[in-house]
């Protein structure tokens, strides 16, 4: 996986609120619905319409077609705004995958879902507070709102089984997986 820090977002436009690590536990997979290339999604955030909405709308990552991610936004200690739930984000990671179609009805790329697993097995490493990963769409009528066709077409079982061979025990129901088990067993198995 080829991690592209990019510095544009936090420094030209939004930085992300402060949290500490234990608050952030959850992933929220996103896609763009439409987008020809991250650096264009990235140019177009620093666009003045979109620079003065600050924090909101932003995202942590993003996977472009050929798997390449660029980290946008602190995963860490920050947050930003981007799953319409409010501050409930402050416990979020937003990882957005590009999608050449406007309804997100496209599939992803296998460089993007390689990436991607590889980026969610980095988080889980590295964060152990997060045990839910759930789709944009999904997490929306968590909180009552509204169901979006976000990230739309995506195979949930290539994540589902990525958790399981990595050992992972966990529960899973439409575009929401959850009670991620974090143990020190589990740690152990990989040293
Ligand atoms: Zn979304």
């Amino acid at each position: 996986m080829n991690i592209i820090i990019d510095n544009s977002i936090r420094t030209q436009r939004h930085p992300g609120f402060f949290r500490g690590m234990s608050d952030t536990k959850e992933i929220t997979v996103h896609a763009t619905g439409g987008g020809s290339s991250a650096g264009a999604l990235i140019a177009w955030l620093l666009t003045p319409g979109q620079r003065k909405k600050k924090a909101d709308g932003l995202f942590h990552y993003c996977i472009d077609y050929n798997g390449d991610v660029y980290e946008l936004i602190d995963p860490v200690e920050k947050w930003v705004y981007h799953s319409s739930t409010g501050k409930r984000d402050r416990a979020t990671i937003g990882i957005e995958i590009m999608k050449k179609d406007v309804r997100n009805e496209s599939e992803p790329t296998i460089q993007q879902y390689r990436s991607l697993l590889q980026l969610i097995n980095t988080l889980l490493e590295n964060i152990d507070t997060i045990n839910i990963i759930c789709g944009h769409g999904r997490r929306k009528k968590r909180y009552g709102l509204n169901y979006k066709n976000c990230p739309g077409k995506f195979d949930w079982n290539i994540i589902t089984d990525e958790l399981i061979s990595e050992g992972h025990k966990f529960k899973y129901e439409s575009e929401y997986i959850f009670e991620i088990e974090r143990s020190d067993e589990k740690n152990n198995t990989d040293s």
